[in-house]
């Protein structure tokens, strides 16, 4: 059976990897060794030559990261990934892998805090300038565009508003004018299928659901392999010009063997090999273990959310629900677009009582973490306004879409009696401790 008509529950399993083929391990084992005995000298030059793909050196490449890396392409339906130290390093990466110094890109403003700083001030230090546009209205990132604009970049399901990344009009918007879009599908593996809807680059932290066990931080880039990026060549330029980095390599022309890689190729042997985020061998085998249940546990956090903003919605303390299931016009319109099969484990609530109840409502919790964190098995909860978003003024923590009494909810995979006893009686001591004052 090939792996294209293979559904997602399978392909979790098994894409990429059938036994190993030195002791014939079923689990993928983890390979951990730095460097590869080269067979002999030809076999040696032929790999830095990229003649032939095969392991070098555990910084660029490594057999149990490699296993991670078909996974997630063949879940994706993309052409090739690239496994890298965090999510954080997959967004950099992304990026830089098209936009130099005096080059843009576009990005929507609802991002993950550190991606905003990345962003806003480590990208912008090194001359790639950010423009920030509100993805409400895709045709901000055409207003936006101009002859250095080298990507598009958003969030599937951005926390706090959860209003759903405009994924095809934006893409839309780039392709014929040789811009790529790049969408962080952390908070919506598998619900979201960036690729079916024009995307062409995917990023993850898989320190989140793909993981799963909150175990381990990572990330990964995945290439569609569907972008024409020598359709504008003066618009790619990192692609279309010759790489001084690899003896002179034009990138579109030079992998064109191996497939339609030439992004995830380029991003892997320059600046994965020059910047050094590499995944440990041991942190790909934890994302892999996670992968394999991803699509049963990704179902679960969304039956369990929903389940959560439908009791939230009834509470008499609770004045307003964010869940994309429980939105409506354009918003929901693009949850159902985009989103299939769960509207995935994130809700957000806001307090009646605002800021002190918030801090009441977490310091009650018993089965919920409270952390800064999403995507584990286990149900997580925080106060954006005394934690994350502190230190933005009441204005920019409204721009983004915190207020005082708004709690984020990661649900997890307990029992939803469990989780729903927990919510209820750390409201009632918020709604109790706020009579007792
Ligand atoms: N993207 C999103 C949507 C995130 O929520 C996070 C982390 O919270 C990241 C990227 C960064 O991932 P990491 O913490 O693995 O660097």
């Amino acid at each position: 059976m090939s792996t294209q008509s293979q559904h997602p529950e399978t392909l979790a399993l098994h894409a990429g990897y059938r036994a190993d083929p030195a002791t014939g391990a079923v689990a993928v084992p983890i390979y951990q060794t730095t460097s590869y005995q080269f067979a002999d000298t030809e076999r040696a030059a032929n790999l830095f030559a990229l003649k032939e793909l095969g392991n070098i050196y555990t910084r660029i490449m490594n057999p149990t990261t490699d296993v991670l890396e078909k996974r997630i392409a063949a879940l994706d339906g993309g052409a090739g990934a690239l496994a890298v130290a965090s999510g954080q390093a997959a967004s950099a990466l992304a990026v830089q892998n098209l936009a130099q110094a005096d080059d843009n890109i576009v990005s929507a403003t609802d991002l993950y805090g550190g991606t905003w700083n990345l962003f806003a001030n480590t990208l912008r230090q090194q001359g790639i300038e950010v423009r920030f546009v509100d993805p409400a209205d895709p045709e901000n990132f055409r207003r936006a565009t101009d002859a250095r604009t080298r990507a598009y970049y958003g969030e599937t399901l951005p926390n706090p508003k959860l209003a759903v990344f405009p994924i095809r009009e934006v893409a839309d918007i780039g392709r014929p004018l040789g811009i790529p879009l790049i969408i962080d599908n952390t908070a919506a593996p598998l619900l979201a299928r960036p690729f079916d809807h024009g995307a062409a680059v995917i990023v993850y932290s898989t320190t989140k659901y793909i993981g799963g066990h909150g175990t381990s931080i990572g990330g990964l880039i995945v290439d569609g392999g569907s972008f024409d990026w020598s359709l504008a060549p003066e618009r790619q330029p990192a692609l279309n010009t010759p790489d001084p980095s690899y003896h002179g390599a034009v990138w579109v022309e030079a992998v064109k063997p191996l497939g339609p890689v030439a992004y995830i190729i380029k991003a892997r042997v320059t600046l994965l090999r020059d910047l050094g985020p590499a995944l440990s061998p041991f942190n790909a085998f934890q994302a892999i273990q996670g992968l394999e249940t991803l699509p049963l546990r990704i179902r679960e956090h969304s039956r369990n959310a929903q389940a959560v903003a439908a009791y939230l919605a009834t509470h008499r303390d609770v004045s307003r629900v964010i869940y994309p299931g429980r939105q409506d016009g354009e918003a929901r319109r693009r949850a159902d677009a985009y989103l299939k099969g769960g509207y995935g484990g994130l809700v957000g609530f806001e307090l009646r009582n605002g800021h002190d109840a918030g801090r009441r409502f977490i310091d009650a919790l018993r089965l919920f973490y409270h952390v800064a964190n999403i995507g584990d098995a286990r149900s997580l909860a925080i106060h954006p306004a005394s934690t994350t978003h502190s230190q933005l003024s009441a204005a920019d923590q409204a721009a983004t879409g915190v207020s005082d009494g708004y709690v984020r909810l990661s649900v997890g995979i307990e029992h939803i009696d469990d989780i729903i006893a927990d919510l209820a009686q750390a409201l009632d001591a918020a709604g109790k401790a706020r009579l007792a004052a």
